[in-house]
């Protein structure tokens, strides 16, 4: 019998273009506010913070979007990514299921993060950008758009979340080893750092607030652009090309997705993974459930508002129609950090709201044993953020194996955990906590969103 099985695109087979589902979305997210008139913002009012290449992206309603040569170029040093199905993963769960996941891990960042970094940086290098900034939370999207900006020549300075920084310091390392700079965030380099400081010396900080140290730095200084990993439309674009080469190689399994599985942070890896399959739902009279999978102590999706809020602490970026727990949230230390995020994607938030896509919730200590097990039988040690939705997999075959149905089930693999050991050594020694939120706290939180 088989333990596994590799489907693999050449890269001539490689889709070159990236999906854009704005074009298909039977209801359109609300516009983006500007942060001080509440009005709809126009690109000129972005144009501090992004390239213009980016910004029409950002509002772009065409359905394709070419990928341009130089980012090609660059994706074929880990792509096409390959698919698996997971024989190994089967048989230690004992499903009838069948598994599939796709394997972002193999960039040079270890994780789907490269996808955008590469293409971001290459519009800023178009329009003559010198310097960047940025937040990370535990350090893979930092360091996918390190490597990203050395290879273009731009200079990059990374607000890496304090926790992470101390707890994780590879990541780090890891940055200064492809060029950037790297500052503990909340910082003194920053007036909104130095409020958070103020009010919480010992902040072990956020996303949200890393986000606002960097978008101040770029809004203050005409040379430099700000970049972010996640949550915004063109870059769940640039996603999208995870999903377009897992359509083609399902095709080449003979197989099709009923379910296709993401962890989620902003909405990233999840959209790349998805938003081709919801076309094929959309468009062409397909039925695969997509499912994002949340941490319990960061329960956006599941248990937030849908509304207007701000991406970051601070209240510096436009406010986003979106499901989110409140800007001033501060997720529990899990180690999860990729998913420690207060909000979610315009896009992903309105495909939810309009039943298009599902969300679920999952507790830490399930995710790390279901991501042990999935080491033990496939031979990757997954990235603590993938190990939900290697959990959101897993828990859907137990579900249809219970039904008597067996299913097709797609996951996305963002990433590797090699630099995130230290977290599989505190579950082995159980020194790794669950935190789900009670409803007050949810509701105290995101009665401060004003
Ligand atoms: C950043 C990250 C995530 C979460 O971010 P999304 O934008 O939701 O994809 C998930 N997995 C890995 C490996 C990451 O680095």
């Amino acid at each position: 019998m088989k333990t596994t099985k590799k489907f693999i695109l050449t890269e001539q087979e490689m889709p070159t273009r990236w999906y854009n589902i704005l074009a298909d979305m039977p209801n359109k997210p609300l516009p983006p506010l500007h942060p001080a008139t509440k009005e709809p913002i126009k690109p000129e009012d972005l144009a501090p913070l992004f390239p213009m290449g980016l910004i029409q992206q950002e509002a772009s309603t065409e359905r394709y979007i070419d990928i341009p040569e130089e980012v090609l170029d660059l994706y074929h040093s880990y792509r096409p990514s390959p698919v698996f199905r997971a024989y190994g993963l089967e048989k230690a769960i004992g499903t009838k299921c069948k598994i599939y996941y796709k394997y972002e891990g193999y960039s040079y960042a270890g994780s789907h993060k490269a996808n955008t970094a590469i293409a971001q940086a290459y519009y800023n290098k178009v329009e003559g950008v010198k310097k960047m900034t940025t937040e990370t939370g535990a350090g893979q999207w930092g360091s996918a758009l390190s490597f990203a900006c050395q290879h273009f020549g731009i200079e990059l300075e990374v607000f890496m979340v304090k926790i992470s920084y101390e707890q994780k310091p590879y990541r780090k390392i890891m940055m200064n080893t492809y060029g950037a700079t790297v500052v503990p965030s909340p910082s003194n380099l920053t007036e909104s750092g130095r409020k958070i400081l103020a009010e919480h010396p010992d902040s072990p900080g956020s996303l949200g607030i890393a986000i606002s140290e960097a978008v101040e730095r770029a809004a203050k200084d005409p040379d430099i652009k700000y970049s972010l990993g996640s949550v915004l439309n063109h870059v769940l674009l640039h996603q999208t090309i995870i999903g377009e080469e897992a359509l083609l190689q399902m095709a080449k399994a003979g197989d099709y997705p009923d379910i296709v599985v993401g962890c989620f942070g902003g909405g990233s890896n999840f959209a790349g993974i998805s938003f081709p399959f919801i076309r094929e739902n959309l468009v062409n009279g397909k039925n695969t459930r997509a499912i994002a999978i949340e941490p319990a102590s960061c329960p956006k999706l599941t248990r937030g508002r849908y509304m207007y809020d701000f991406g970051d602490s601070v209240g510096l970026t436009p406010l986003l129609a979106m499901y989110t727990l409140g800007h001033n949230f501060v997720p529990a230390k899990i180690h999860a950090g990729g998913l420690r995020y207060h909000g979610a994607g315009m896009l992903v938030s309105q495909l939810l709201k309009d039943n298009l896509m599902e969300a679920q919730a999952k507790l830490q200590k399930d995710c790390f044993h279901n991501g042990v097990i999935f080491a033990r039988s496939e031979g990757i040690l997954p990235a603590p953020e993938a190990t939900y939705a290697i959990t959101g997999a897993i828990d859907e075959a137990n579900k249809c194996d219970e039904a008597g149905k067996p299913q097709t089930i797609l996951f996305n693999l963002s990433g590797h955990g090699h630099l995130d050991l230290s977290a599989f050594d505190k579950y082995f020694t159980d020194e790794l906590e669950d935190h789900e939120l009670t409803q007050q706290e949810i509701e105290e939180s995101i009665a401060q969103i004003q």
